[in-house]
């Protein structure tokens, strides 16, 4: 007989640690996962890309100034440390909301307790989408290399292009939208077109190109302060940019930019003139904004789901003075951050955390030392607003090897206007000398008379 008591055994129940899927590794996505670091819970962080892009300094990819990995970053590397979290790439498609399941692209469902939809913005042609393929937008890495082959292609072909209004054509860079990324990406082409570019080719001087920023407002910079877009407007005005104010675009072809009954005739256009949320709102069936923008409470929840929240520029939401929070950066960092606390409050019974957003200021840069900064009570604007910008932008890099790149790739360019990213990847098409006299000649010529 056994000396103890014997019991029935009892089958191990295997106790589940809460999954957390957030879904996007943009910034408010990278927060909330961050936040979240050491939590008892399983973090699954699903992206289509594989990579994080810091979207600031897209225009600097854009104009050859930095190269794609300054500027972005693997997200496992990032997340490599954090014990409680797989990355997957993969894009979602859709969301079970009764069976609490994300669907994937793959094919795979992933079942979560919480979910972070973060999936950002894309570019919005106002219903015009047929505009997109000759004035691209700069969103992601992709984006901003193909405006970058646009341009140093048009420079290449201007070079040995002896008819003059094709020529004129090539040089002339339109930029589409006077918010911060136009006025950055007008300061940037006017410095590589005018500056850079100008002793290596042989034909064009500084005073060859043209560039033109259109914006439909009355001025630049319209979240700023009037000063500073006035300062804004000076500063590109000096940098030789055609600020073109009050003014819409009416048609966009391979060639030209219309602007009512003018023609600019340009090669080269880029798009920065509006924004439109993910599809997040479809795949929740939930409502959506003007801007395609899911409205949330305060604590981000779409109505009537506690289980899910929406941040970013995915999200409409108002701050504490009752206007709609921006779709930038900050916002989209510090809700992240809220969300981790939400959720692991819930998951303790404690009760939920409030959110205000704190705003920082508002920044724009001009060219390769001015900008204009407003913090509010103060404002900055010229080289020392540059400096104030550069270093916000270094610090808030992921990773160390970006930050000292940047930094350098910075400190050269301002020291010497240099452009070290001039790549033009892809194949090039030979073009035709004029379009008269095609590169490959007709059939019919090959063959002697
Ligand atoms: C050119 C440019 C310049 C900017 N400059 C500034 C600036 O100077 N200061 C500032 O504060 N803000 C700036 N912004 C805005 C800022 O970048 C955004 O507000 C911020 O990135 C929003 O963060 P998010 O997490 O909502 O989205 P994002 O950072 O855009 O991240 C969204 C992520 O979701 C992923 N994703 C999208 N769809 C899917 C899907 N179906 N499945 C899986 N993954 C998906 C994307 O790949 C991406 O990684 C700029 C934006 C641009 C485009």
């Amino acid at each position: 007989m056994s000396l103890f008591r014997q019991t029935r055994p009892v089958a191990a129940v295997p106790i589940r640690r809460p999954r957390v899927v957030v879904i996007g590794a943009g910034f408010g996505g990278l927060a909330a996962t961050r936040a979240l670091d050491g939590a008892d819970v399983d973090i699954t962080l699903v992206d289509r890309r594989n990579h994080h892009v810091f979207q600031p300094l897209l225009y600097q990819v854009a104009t050859a100034a930095l190269s794609p990995a300054d500027i972005a970053g693997p997200v496992r590397a990032i997340v490599c440390r954090q014990r409680n979290v797989q990355v997957i790439l993969d894009a979602v498609c859709g969301i079970d909301r009764t069976a609490r399941v994300v669907k994937l692209e793959s094919g795979r469902d992933l079942p979560y307790d919480w979910l972070v939809l973060a999936t950002g913005a894309r570019h919005s042609y106002f219903g015009r989408d047929d505009w997109a393929v000759h004035a691209p937008g700069i969103k992601s890495i992709e984006d901003a290399t193909a405006v970058r082959r646009k341009i140093l292609l048009a420079l290449e072909r201007a070079e040995t292009e002896t008819d003059k209004v094709r020529r004129s054509a090539l040089l002339t860079f339109v930029v589409i939208g006077g918010g911060p990324t136009g006025v950055e990406l007008a300061g940037a082409i006017a410095e590589l077109a005018h500056r850079s570019v100008s002793r290596d080719f042989r034909s064009i001087t500084p005073h060859c190109s043209r560039v033109v920023l259109v914006h439909r407002g009355k001025r630049l910079l319209e979240p700023f302060p009037e000063a500073l877009s006035a300062s804004a407007l000076r500063d590109l005005t000096k940098l030789g940019v055609e600020v073109r104010l009050d003014t819409a675009v009416t048609g966009v072809g391979c060639d030209h930019v219309m602007l009512g009954d003018e023609t600019i005739a340009a090669h080269t256009a880029v798009w920065a003139a509006g924004v439109m949320a993910s599809p997040a709102a479809k795949w929740l069936g939930h409502e959506s904004d003007r801007s395609g923008r899911v409205a949330v409470d305060e604590n981000f929840h779409p109505s009537g789901d506690a289980r899910i929240f929406v941040i970013g520029d995915t999200a409409s939401c108002n701050g504490a003075n009752g206007r709609p929070l921006p779709g930038i950066a900050p916002v989209a960092k510090q809700q992240g951050a809220h969300v981790a606390r939400a959720i692991l409050a819930a998951e303790t019974g404690a009760p939920p955390p409030s959110f205000r957003y704190r705003h920082y200021g508002n920044l724009a840069t001009i060219g390769r030392s001015h900008a204009v900064i407003d913090f509010g009570r103060w404002q900055v604007e010229g080289l020392a607003a540059w400096l104030i910008w550069s270093m916000i932008h270094v610090f808030f890099l992921v990773g160390f090897r970006n930050r000292f790149s940047v930094g350098w790739g910075l400190l050269w360019n301002y020291l010497t206007y240099a452009r070290h990213a001039r790549l033009i990847t892809g194949e090039i098409e030979p073009v035709p000398v004029n379009a008269a006299e095609p590169v490959v000649p007709p059939p019919a010529q090959l063959v002697p008379a």
